[in-house]
C-alpha cells in the first residue's frame, strides 16, 4: 500500500483561479488543471503521497490522502483517511 492525493471535485475551486496545490506540489506534472472540468487533477502514477497539497488546500479541504492497493493500482476509498508521513518527511532525504 502507498498513499496518493485525491481531489474532491465538489470542493475544489480551481474554476475560480485557485492553483495552490499545483504550485506547491514538488513533483512535476503531478497535479495539473483539468481544463475540461476546471478542477485540479492528480496523476496518481507520479504522486509521492507527501501530503503537501492537502495542507495548502486546508481552507477548502478538497484534497484527501487515500491508500492505493499496490497490485491493482486502485485507490481504496475506505472510511479512514490514510496515514501520511509528517509534512516534509517524505522529502527530507
Ligand atoms: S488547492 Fe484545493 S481548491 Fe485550490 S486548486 Fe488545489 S484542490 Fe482545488
Ligand atoms: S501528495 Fe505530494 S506528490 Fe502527491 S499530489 Fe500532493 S503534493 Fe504532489
Amino acid at each position: 500500500m502507498y498513499n496518493v492525493a485525491f481531489v474532491d471535485d465538489t470542493k475544489c475551486i480551481a474554476e475560480k483561479g485557485c492553483r495552490l496545490c499545483i504550485m506547491y506540489c514538488p513533483e512535476s506534472n503531478c497535479i495539473t488543471l483539468d481544463k475540461t472540468k476546471m478542477k485540479a487533477s492528480v496523476n496518481v502514477n507520479r504522486c509521492k503521497g507527501c501530503d503537501l497539497c492537502a495542507v495548502v488546500c486546508s481552507t477548502h479541504k478538497a484534497i484527501t490522502m487515500y491508500p492505493v492497493d499496490g497490485p491493482t493500482g486502485k485507490i481504496v476509498m475506505g472510511h479512514d483517511k490514510a496515514e501520511t508521513a509528517g509534512l516534509g518527511q517524505a522529502y527530507a532525504g
